[in-house]
């Protein structure tokens, strides 16, 4: 191989990693830009009732300190060694639901005889709450979970109807939430109709999902199914500003009112504006020169919108009562997006959500607690690409920039999760697995979460090609520091990904009033060897406390 095409190889690798960090949006079944959406035919109805949840007074932000977040230990990392055996979660201060699940009325009596339909038992409940991190049984009645807690506590409660399961040492957890995830409108990439592609989300172990890119075909898609009662995932659609070529739907969005009631099964919960590039052709917004070879525009990437261009449709897409997402990849469009958020919002208590973050500079860190943003962070981040194309030893920054070089320094840069949380303990990071681009296997991304490494697959869109499925590839250096502990990373992929939804009340962790959204592994993941944690099983779906997915041969753990 010549330098030359050593060279192109090095810059297509680098293309498909840009991508990989920031792809995530475009159509995989079709080279073309996402088609605009049109206009609802009630295009002309009035902007919605503004809700403006998001500028109510916030009793729950999660970014002031509670009393007791302040004693909160760093967390210490230890990816490598066995759990202890008391887990400590390191998750934003978000407060347990008012529990509401005693009923005061005359039906207490008639509900006490005749329990709870379902109590599981003899298991370890994993509940992401720091009170109670740990139980062996849990109860639920009504689709919500009435209560948590000891084997003997929660069989007391057992009456006449309930169906009493042992889980016999399984693992009970609350389900995972994808809070950002192509699996619906890019499902023809797995071949899969609508119904297909829940089946693949539940067998999974995901209950929740966050749709990142929403037109008007998708939004009638799954009003339909959910209109039928035929939508199994909760699904929360982000509708589109623009696209990820730049291109401008604009207002359309307003012709469909949020929906942001906890128990509808479609939420819509925000708007997804794109700030930058990644995809398209189009590069990250980065405040320092990529490789000429590589940029096919301006040699520090692609911003979409200005500071002030920003500003205004972060206040229009606030002010129609939707949550923003703003996609952000380079460093210089975190930036600019920060100082808009700060502009825009300065001192509101304005839940915005940003995606990708993938080129953090140390400077910008600070500014996700400041201005109460969200980042919502990669899983995986293509280990293999890094690992196997470049033989261990060159690096994304080398990859992004191959002549000057990311420094040393810079490559810290890249998903810095575990130094955001050193930092930042209660920063509500939320995890996410931009599938089908990455693995839409939630165990996967745990398991590179805390390894930083990848096992090769072959079904997702940025599978590295010719290595054989399950071969173990390795980070380097700089992602290797940046691993975290299964108690750090299992807030990420429930309560904190619930909070970027805006349903942290109601899902995301294992309490009672909560809806009863769990699933049950083979084995606790915070009891595995982090090399197993891809290997664990989910036997069990629930959502709404029915069975969505039961594994063959596992049928006695299904109510
Ligand atoms: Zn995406």
């Amino acid at each position: 191989m010549n330098l030359k095409s050593i060279s192109l190889l090095l810059l297509s690798t680098a293309a498909v990693l840009l991508v990989a960090c920031g792809g995530s949006d475009e159509p995989v079944s079709s080279p073309t830009p996402y088609p605009a959406p049109t206009p609802t035919t009630t295009a002309a109805q009035p902007t919605p009732t503004p809700t403006k949840e998001q500028d109510k007074p916030e009793p729950r932000n999660p970014l002031t300190p509670s009393p007791t977040s302040g004693a909160k230990p760093t967390p210490t990392v230890s990816s490598n060694s066995r759990s202890s055996p008391v887990p400590t979660f390191a998750h934003a201060p978000i407060p347990s639901p008012e529990s509401t699940i005693v009923p005061t009325s005359d039906s207490q009596s008639l509900l006490r005889e005749a329990g709870p339909e379902v109590i599981f038992h003899n298991g370890v409940v994993v509940t992401i709450v720091n009170d109670r991190p740990l139980e062996q049984a849990l109860a639920i009645q009504e689709g919500t979970i009435l209560a948590v807690g000891g084997n003997e506590e929660i069989l007391a409660l057992r009456g006449k109807n309930t169906n009493v399961i042992d889980l016999n040492g399984r693992a009970l957890l609350p389900g995972f939430i994808d809070p950002h995830t192509h699996l619906l409108n890019e499902r023809m990439f797995w071949n899969m109709t609508l119904e297909e592609a829940q089946d693949l989300a539940l067998r999974s172990g995901i209950t929740t999902i966050g749709n990142p890119f929403a037109n008007q075909e998708i939004l009638s898609e799954l009003q339909g199914l959910e209109n039928r009662g035929a939508l199994r995932v909760r699904t929360n659609l982000y509708l589109s500003y623009n696209d990820n070529c730049g291109q401008v739907f604009g207002h359309w969005y307003q012709g469909q009112p949020p929906i942001i009631e906890q128990d509808r099964m479609l939420r819509i919960p925000g708007v997804k504006i794109f700030s930058d590039g990644g995809t398209c052709e189009l590069r990250p917004a980065m405040s320092f020169d990529l490789p000429k070879d590589y940029v096919l525009a301006g040699r520090k990437g692609d911003a979409f919108l200005t500071q002030e261009e920003l500003v205004t449709i972060l206040v229009e897409v606030n002010d129609a009562g939707y949550q923003p997402a703003i996609h952000a990849i380079g460093d210089r469009a975190i930036e600019l997006v920060q100082n808009a958020i700060e502009e825009a919002f300065a001192g509101m208590p304005v839940r915005v959500r940003m995606e990708h973050n993938l080129y953090i500079r140390p400077d910008l860190r600070q500014r996700y607690s400041e201005l109460n943003i969200i980042p919502v962070m990669f899983g995986q981040i293509g280990t293999c690409w890094i690992d196997k194309v470049q033989g261990g030893v060159s690096t994304m920054g080398e990859l992004v920039h191959p002549e000057e070089g990311l420094t040393t320094e810079g490559r810290t840069w890249v998903n810095p999760i575990r130094t955001l949380l050193r930092e930042f303990p209660t920063l509500p990071i939320a995890w996410k697995s931009d599938s089908p681009y990455l693995s839409v296997r939630p165990l996967d991304h745990l398991y590179s979460l805390v390894t930083q490494r990848e096992l090769a697959g072959d079904d997702y869109v940025w599978a590295l090609p010719g290595l054989a499925k399950g071969t173990v590839c390795q980070p380097p250096w700089w992602l290797e520091n940046e691993t975290i502990t299964v108690e750090q990373a299992l807030p990420l992929m429930t309560i904190n990904a619930a909070y970027a939804l805006g349903m942290e009340e109601w899902i995301g962790s294992l309490e009672a009033g909560k809806f009863a959204d769990l699933i049950i592994l083979s084995e606790s993941p915070l009891e595995t060897d982090p090399d197993s944690l891809p290997n664990l099983n989910v036997l069990v779906t629930m959502v709404n406390g029915h069975v969505e997915y039961c594994a063959q041969e596992h049928g006695a753990l299904c109510p």
